[in-house]
């Protein structure tokens, strides 16, 4: 058994609002298979140390590559659509978090693994129904961050991380979701410590 096999302490499970993706100044592009659903999406997987601070790009020998997760590439464009422009197809943004984070955990997860691993943990977080559950709708009203978590550690068990962004008008909004795992890829677990808090008070939950 290699117990050593440990290069950070836990992982961020980073969701996306895509309407608050797109209501910026610089606006968003829908990926090439049409305008993804109005559901929290995911945008990574994040190898993190307890201090804060996290690894990035661990294995430059070990390069994204698309052939190894053509099994799940239609429920990848569903759950973990592009929002970026120019238009794509998933692979690049898909590619971008492989080599950037997921390369950091290639000892506990091989690329197939880190993909399935966070489609597995999105099918057991689902944000919108938590948010929902406690009346918190995607309607361009303003809700209490606090009711916000909440609704969250309710619905999913944990307490979350949220990361707000500025649409147009300066309005914060809700733009991601952080939930921490362990090294596994497989279990939540409460967040060690959380990235630096961007929203307080009342946020924006626009529709998409
Ligand atoms: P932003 O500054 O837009 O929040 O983040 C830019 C990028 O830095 C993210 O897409 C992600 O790759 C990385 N990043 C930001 N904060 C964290 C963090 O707390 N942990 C990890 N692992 N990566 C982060
Ligand atoms: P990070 O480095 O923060 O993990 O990922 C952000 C990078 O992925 C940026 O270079 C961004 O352009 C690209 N990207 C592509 N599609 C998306 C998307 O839908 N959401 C986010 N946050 N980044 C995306």
């Amino acid at each position: 058994v290699v117990s050593s096999a440990q290069d950070f302490d836990f992982f961020y499970f980073v969701q996306q609002w895509p309407g608050s993706y797109c209501d910026t100044k610089r606006s968003c592009c829908y990926p090439v298979t049409g305008k993804p659903d109005p559901i929290f999406t995911i945008h990574g997987l994040w190898p993190n140390y307890n201090d804060g601070t996290y690894p990035s790009n661990c294995d430059r020998q070990n390069d994204f590559d698309a052939s190894e997760i053509e099994d799940l590439e239609k429920t990848m464009q569903k759950y973990w659509p592009t929002l970026a422009c120019p238009s794509s197809d998933g692979e690049k943004f898909w590619g971008h978090e492989w080599d950037k984070h997921g390369t950091c955990a290639e000892k506990q997860l091989d690329q197939h693994s880190y993909f399935l691993s966070a489609l597995n943990l999105y099918k057991k977080a689902n944000i919108l129904k938590a948010l929902q559950d406690a009346g918190i709708d995607p309607d361009d009203r303003f809700y209490s961050v606090e009711s916000i978590k909440q609704a969250i550690k309710r619905g999913v068990g944990f307490t979350p991380g949220l990361h707000c962004n500025t649409d147009g008008s300066r309005n914060h909004q809700i733009l991601e979701v952080y939930l921490c795992v362990d090294t596994s890829g497989q279990e939540f677990i409460e967040c060690p410590t959380f990235p630096r808090i961007s929203c307080t008070g009342k946020v924006q939950f626009p529709s998409f």
